[in-house]
């Protein structure tokens, strides 16, 4: 991801969009904020972000024409948030914090303001601010005179301003001759005249065709926009006196629009209106309380993911970048980028469709490119697509080269189920005039562990294979082959198992009886409405009754194998799965091997469709536990040979011997049994292994691709006790025996 690409991915999350108040503001003042401090009861920092959100505030507080009300969404089914007030409540309860006196000297560009009324005042604030100490003319003797005449206006509190202000300046009452402001550095005009002076030629820098002076033009009548235009003139003069650009940044700036959607208020209600005039700090809590606090995070209760770093998806994006470009791979944000499922549904909730899936997987891709993706997230499964493709794949093809039709179940079906391929493959072949079976791998951890080089290998080997066999229709019975074939292979020729058989005809018929199912489709298939309709009309078609899972259709979730987070963040994947199976209120059925084997796994009853299509009329099967990941590449062999040569191959579960919690402590691990009997068998045939003094347990090792596996066993009968097992990415080049 380049730095181009990073801020087109970011720019699209609104998630720091300002809120409809401060976007409305002239002078951005955090409303947001605002209200959540007072809320939350700390008004000293609600004190704090007035004082740094609008200048002279404790005038601009009492007279401000209050824009914000006029976008706030509460204002749409009942009143807007009361904002000059909760800053009038804040700047006279909070306290300021003590600060640490300047020892700067003041600066001495020589520099003018012209004027009065609260634009000269917000400009005389900001100038001072800087350290500025202009001459000041007022042509009609008083800086705040317009302001007397408002009777909102305390006279004390307006001549404390002032004297604050003017204090140890050089006060002139009078207007200055152009040729007298020349002698200056930088000049401010905002005397509400400006037919006396060069007018502005920009209306943001308030630039005139004089350089350094700055004029304002005529009153708007509006003094929040009083107040800005004050502040902005003096960011012009600052700009001009250090021979910076006036224009950079600025009009983006000025028009602070804002994307976000307004959110729905539940509860409209009524301002409160405070009983002395001013808020109480009940008054102020509640009316505080009435903040919708406007922000998008639409995407934030849709996906656990995005919940577990905190913060924005744009402050995702931004962590996936420095990760690579910065900090070359760093530990936590590592797993950050390799926990993401890649499941899409953030981009069809959130508004401008960001796809934090995407980033992710481009991020990885980087991080594999540069030597950066840490090995270990994601050994197992492409260990796993290694066995699928080299040891148990196979093709059976009674056509002898061109079958019309081929069934590719891909690689998990048969490893939950042998009998769901054979069985679907029988159903096929009664039906269809000529069917090949190939059970394969389509390459998917490949491309979710963001090695898209080996992906692209493995997908170029399956389409040249796939015209040898003279380009036959492919069935499929996985969302996950079927999207990724579906990307190179021409129009309607993939289809799925579900769709042929929901217009061929059920395998089995008759009812299947079972209580209400909950269908959940698979995060693969959430396009796929074809698919989706077929599934539920095959259910239907068998007695089911069913409801939808709460998140279903395109909005569904990934069950925590996609994207591999089932193996880079596993506590993240059972969480994910948990939380989908609490929001079913019945048994699950899905269309996915891997949904059924990671939501059977949190003890949630839960089917995979064959298992009811397949069955005889009458009871529905009991749902069946997950059978652990070393029983399902058992289950691969199994398949291979009872369809290859009709043998039924001994499983390494049977000459192991090991103690039920070690069994689920090593599945858990991936340390799968069929490598462990590998390990024993090369030592017990002359590989290294230690033996434990005075006994006969032994310790065996032996180099498994990247890692080294080590088994502690014995001899039992004619089996092996297992009494411990553990990998390591470390490879032994040497032992002394
Ligand atoms: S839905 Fe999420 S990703 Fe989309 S804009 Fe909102 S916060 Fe950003
Ligand atoms: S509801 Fe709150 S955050 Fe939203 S616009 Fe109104 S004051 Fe601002
Ligand atoms: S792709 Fe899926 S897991 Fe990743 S951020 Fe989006 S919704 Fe979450």
């Amino acid at each position: 991801m380049d730095n181009r690409r990073m801020r087109e991915l970011e720019e699209m999350c609104i998630q720091e969009d300002p809120p409809f108040c401060q976007a409305a503001c002239p002078l951005g003042m955090d409303g947001r904020g605002l209200c959540s401090d007072l809320a939350a009861g700390t008004v000293d920092k609600a004190r704090a972000k007035v004082e740094e959100g609008i200048p002279v505030p404790l005038l601009l507080c009492r007279i401000c024409d209050e824009p914000c009300k006029t976008a706030c969404p509460k204002g749409r089914s009942g009143d807007a948030i009361s904002m000059a007030l909760l800053e009038r409540y804040s700047l006279e309860n909070g306290k300021t914090p003590r600060k640490r006196p300047s020892f700067l000297p003041p600066r001495t560009d020589r520099i003018a303001l012209v004027g009065s009324g609260l634009a000269a005042m917000a400009a005389m604030e900001s100038l001072r601010a800087k350290r500025y100490l202009p001459r000041v003319y007022i042509p009609d003797g008083d800086l705040a005179a317009r302001l007397r005449e408002d009777d909102r206006m305390p006279r004390d509190l307006l001549d404390e301003t002032l004297e604050r202000l003017l204090e140890g300046l050089n006060v002139v009452a009078e207007s200055p001759s152009l040729e007298e402001l020349s002698e200056f550095d930088g000049v401010v005009i905002a005397d509400g005249s400006p037919l006396r002076y060069p007018g502005p030629t920009d209306d943001v820098t308030f630039a005139t065709e004089v350089a350094g002076l700055f004029s304002l033009p005529l009153p708007s009548g509006s003094p929040s926009t009083e107040a800005r235009r004050g502040l902005e003139a003096v960011l012009s003069l600052e700009r001009h006196l250090q021979g910076a650009s006036l224009e950079s940044e600025r009009t983006k700036k000025a028009d602070r629009n804002t994307r976000l959607r307004a959110p729905e208020d539940d509860t409209p209600s009524e301002a409160i209106v405070p009983r002395g005039g001013t808020y109480s700090s009940e008054e102020a809590t509640a009316e505080a309380a009435r903040c919708l606090t406007c922000q998008c995070l639409i995407c934030h209760p849709w996906c656990l993911y995005l919940q577990e770093y905190g913060g924005s998806p744009r402050k995702y994006i931004r962590t996936y970048h420095n990760n690579l470009i910065i900090n070359k791979g760093n530990r936590t944000a590592n797993r950050m980028i390799d926990s993401c499922s890649l499941c899409g549904l953030c981009a069809e909730v959130c508004p401008t469709g960001l796809d934090v899936g995407q980033a992710s997987l481009e991020s990885r891709r980087k991080m594999v490119d540069t030597g950066h993706m840490p090995p270990s997230h994601h050994d197992y499964p492409l260990r796993d697509m290694a066995s699928a493709l080299e040891e148990t794949d196979f093709l059976l093809d009674p056509t002898g080269g061109s079958p019309e039709w081929l069934f590719f179940p891909g690689c998990q079906l048969g490893a939950s189920e042998p009998r769901w391929v054979t069985e679907s493959y029988r159903y096929l072949t009664d039906r269809l005039e000529s069917v090949a079976l190939w059970v394969s791998c389509c390459g998917a951890p490949a491309r979710w562990g963001g090695r898209e080089a080996l992906y692209m290998d493995v997908m170029d080997l399956w389409i040249e294979r796939w015209e040898e066999l003279g380009r036959p229709k492919v069935v499929t019975a996985c969302s996950t082959c079927h999207g990724l074939l579906k990307e190179r292979l021409p129009e309607d020729t993939a289809v799925t198992l579900w769709e042929t058989m929901d217009k061929l005809g059920l395998p089995e018929e008759g009812d299947v009886s079972a209580e209400t199912v909950t269908v959940s489709d698979p995060c693969t298939a959430r396009d796929d409405r074809t698919a989706q309709e077929a599934v539920r009309n095959l259910l239907r078609r068998r007695g089911l009754a069913l409801e939808e899972h709460p998140r279903s259709g395109r909005t569904t979730e990934c069950c925590g194998f996609g994207g591999l987070v089932f193996s880079a963040n596993p506590d993240l994947a059972k969480r994910s799965a948990a939380r989908r199976v609490q929001e079913a209120g019945h048994p699950m059925v899905v269309s996915c091997a891997m949904c059924r084997e990671l939501y059977a796994r949190t003890g949630h009853p839960t089917w995979h469709i064959l298992e009811l299509l397949l069955s005889p009329e009458g009871k529905a099967p009991s749902p069946r536990p997950f059978p652990g990941w070393s029983a399902r590449r058992e289950n691969r062999k199994k398949l291979k040979a009872e369809m290859t040569s009709g043998t039924t191959p001994k499983k390494p579960s049977e000459s192991l011997v090991m103690d039920e919690e070690l069994r689920q402590n090593l599945d858990d691990r991936w340390i799968i049994e069929e490598e462990i009997l590998k390990v024993i068998e090369e030592a017990q045939s002359g590989g290294p292994r230690l033996r434990r003094k005075d006994s006969d347990v032994y310790l065996a090792y032996s180099v498994l691709g990247q890692r080294t596996l080590w088994v502690e066993y014995s001899p039992e009968g004619n089996r092996w006790r297992i009494h411990d097992s553990y990998s390591h990415r470390m490879t032994i080049q040497e032992v002394t025996r």
